[in-house]
């Protein structure tokens, strides 16, 4: 229950922000989220689903409810807050505006900290390693495949001196230049590299975040690392989930971030070059243990090693002698697997297995491999802890162990991965749910490779179970809000994919937008006589489009393909001499900053952009006034993944069209016309040139779904 004591403590801090900000209206749909998330989390609805998934509509002020709904509630139950976002714009939003101003003014003692991932973090010790030089070595522990440039051995230098004198932190975020990818991924910090049981690594930069992250009240982090963490068995980076309230802002993304985690590949030659190798790395850890302890794990990694090369060499003669069989479209009989290739510029590259199901033969293999794998990963990670305690012990001298340690660390990476791969492959899927995606890719040979290999991947298809089984029921808390969650105005599409259920006390909540949609926007359904799929819609959007154009002075043209974008940008540009920015012309910032410039200037500025374009540009005012939209955003299942969850659909009996391009659709629509008004002031025109909307069934369940704009349908 909520005491009264709370509720003074929350309505206190609402009213003083209130006296803080300039230009505040207490908005009643931000008062009752406070309320709602508040009485949620103390479990007021129910003790055991303190769940609440909330469509927040633009302009609602969710941060901010969101905080105030939970913040008061944890320091009072000791709690933590873990705020989870799928984009850097919002973290930021978030660390450097929202939480510094809520903790100044809102009369709340709490410490707030943006937790990254290991990798945004340099590695003391190989960085040290990279710039230690002596006469006859100059790079000694230098481990670029290339010898490096002079400018980076010059960069390496000056982080280490930052490093060193206390100026630089050590995170990738805070160096003063974009540190290029080759130098980064030398140094960065990683998890099977780590010494972090030594003396020497007390001043590590990844571990003193984590010290910083222990200590602080609210952590900001992103879906993977959240996944990260729960895949870890949650509390192993971030708090422990039933000591935390999980804010999952921008949760529409939480599905395809959680089903990207659950995935593996592997390429088959790639796989049995570093096999080849591991017995070696095993025998030259069990040479510097000295101790009787190191040579059974070494004997049995060497033993199991060896069947694992035998097994994996029989899979790639397998799918070498079937590659004109899955690789040669006249062969190909499955429906899908046509479809997709004739979608895919790779068409002849990719084979998926109908409904996941692989050859009985491939299965028995995929099973011995998983046991030997996981068998060698046990034997590698036995030696790799008996040398850590060889060095700490003073029997083994660390210069020497280093170099055996990491490439051990980079052997137990690959191994995990693979075991997971297997995993996959061995596991026979249950009938009652949707089976694993597994597909084949081959890898032409190149430039750098000149062999044949390939790729071997899995995916779960649904990851809903996922997330219920460690989120959703190890969690003290959670919010699940977007300003796109519902899909045809029903919460059902995301809560399938998010694995959460109608009758499971979970609550809900659908909160509109303050904006004036009636009076400040207009939605026109332009009048065309072409379907998007026809030839002459790109033509005919080149004689439309300057009209809709002439509409407003800051406009925003979304387009479903990059191809169509450019020609019809060429056509304007030369037939009608218009200025247009495109996107891939120019970074994002750049085209955003000059288009606010233009329109400062009062001049016209238009931009043409694709689909990510229509997600999380802030264009408010006079910078965006004229938004068209070219097509409905459908997009082809041209993934395996995407594939295999269609087939999934029809298998059942559904129809995957209505079941996920239309839903998914309308979703991307109400996000891209989120695009038009920011404030509440805000106005403008968004016009839709794709008239399935009015002749197609589904067309009036897409409007229908989208805020309430004036509509005018042209005729
Ligand atoms: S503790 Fe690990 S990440 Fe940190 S400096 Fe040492 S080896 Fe590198």
């Amino acid at each position: 229950m909520l005491t009264d004591k709370l509720k003074q403590v929350i309505r206190q801090a609402y009213k003083t922000i209130g006296e803080n900000l300039s230009n505040f209206n207490p908005r009643k749909q931000q008062t009752f989220l406070i309320a709602e998330i508040a009485k949620t989390l103390a479990g007021e609805y129910s003790k055991d689903r303190k769940i609440i998934t909330i469509e927040a509509g633009t302009g609602t002020g969710k941060s901010l409810a969101y905080s105030l709904g939970a913040i008061p509630l944890a320091l009072a139950r000791d709690k933590k807050v873990c705020i989870s976002t799928a984009t850097v714009a919002l973290q930021e939003q978030l660390v450097d505006k929202d939480l510094p101003f809520l903790k100044k003014h809102a009369g709340l003692k709490f410490d707030f900290a943006l937790a990254k991932g290991r990798q945004r973090y340099v590695c003391r010790q190989k960085l040290t390693q990279a710039v230690s030089h002596n006469a006859d070595s100059p790079q000694v522990g230098f481990t670029f495949a290339e010898k490096p440039k002079a400018s980076d051995i010059r960069t390496l230098n000056a982080m280490h001196k930052a490093l060193t004198d206390g100026s630089w932190l050590g995170d990738i975020d805070s160096w003063k230049t974009q540190l290029p990818h080759h130098i980064w991924s030398q140094v960065q910090s990683d998890k099977h590299s780590c010494l972090k049981g030594l003396s020497e690594h007390s001043h590590c930069p990844f571990h003193k975040a984590r010290e910083t992250m222990e200590q602080a009240h609210v952590l900001v982090v992103n879906h993977s690392l959240l996944l990260a963490d729960l895949e870890l068995g949650g509390g192993r980076i971030l708090s422990a989930p039933d000591e935390t309230y999980y804010i999952i802002d921008e949760a529409h993304h939480l599905p395809k971030v959680t089903r990207d985690h659950s995935s593996a590949s592997i390429t088959l030659r790639g796989a049995i070059d570093w096999l080849t190798k591991l017995r070696d790395t095993g025998d030259k850890m069990a040479k510097l243990i000295k101790s009787q302890r190191a040579i059974s794990p070494a004997l049995k990694l060497g033993d199991d090693c060896q069947d694992l090369l035998m097994e994996m060499q029989k899979v790639l003669t397998f799918v070498d002698n079937n590659a004109c069989v899955y690789f040669s479209e006249n062969q190909d009989s499955n429906t899908f697997n046509k479809a997709f290739k004739s979608n895919n510029k790779n068409d002849d590259q990719v084979y998926r297995f109908d409904n996941g199901i692989i050859p009985k033969t491939l299965k028995n293999w995929a099973e011995d491999i998983h046991e030997l794998s996981k068998k060698s990963l046990s034997h590698l990670n036995k030696l790799y802890s008996a040398l850590i305690e060889s060095v700490k012990d003073g029997d083994t001298q660390m210069y020497l162990a280093e170099p055996v340690l990491g490439e051990a660390g980079f052997m137990l990476q690959r191994l995990e991965n693979l075991t997971a791969l297997w995993k996959m492959y061995a596991k026979t899927d249950s009938e009652k749910a949707a089976p694993m995606a597994r597909w084949l890719q081959k890898q032409n040979p190149s430039k750098g490779n000149a062999r044949q290999d390939y790729l071997i991947c899995a995916s779960p298809i649904e990851v809903g179970f996922t997330l219920e089984d460690k989120l959703w029921s190890q969690c003290e808390g959670a919010v699940l809000c977007s300003a796109t969650l519902l899909a045809l105005n029903s919460f059902d599409h995301f809560r399938f994919q998010a694995g959460l259920k109608n009758n499971d006390d979970s609550q809900y909540q659908q909160v509109t937008s303050p904006f004036d949609y009636q009076n400040n926007a207009q939605l026109v359904v332009a009048k065309m006589s072409n379907e998007p799929s026809a030839a002459e819609f790109t033509d005919e959007l080149i004689e439309k489009l300057p009209k809709y154009l002439a509409q407003g002075n800051a406009s925003l043209v979304l387009f479903s393909s990059y191809w169509q974008m450019e020609k019809v940008a060429q056509a304007l540009r030369d037939q009608h001499k218009l200025d247009i920015v495109i996107q891939g012309e120019h970074s994002r910032q750049h085209i955003i900053e000059s288009h606010k410039k233009r329109c400062d200037a009062d001049k016209e500025s238009i931009i043409f952009g694709t689909q990510s374009f229509s997600e999380g540009l802030d264009l408010p005012g006079n910078y965006l006034t004229n938004l068209i939209i070219t097509k409905l955003p459908f997009s082809v299942p041209t993934s395996p993944v995407e594939q295999a969850q269609a087939e999934y659909v029809s298998a059942k009996g559904g129809n995957p069209f209505m079941t996920l391009s239309v839903p998914d659709t309308s979703k991307k629509l109400v996000q891209a016309c989120g695009r038009l008004l920011r404030n509440e002031l805000d106005e403008g025109v968004i016009t839709l040139m794709d008239k399935r909307v009015v002749t197609k069934r589904y067309g009036k369940q897409i409007l229908d779904s989208l805020p309430p704009f004036k509509r005018i349908i042209e005729k």
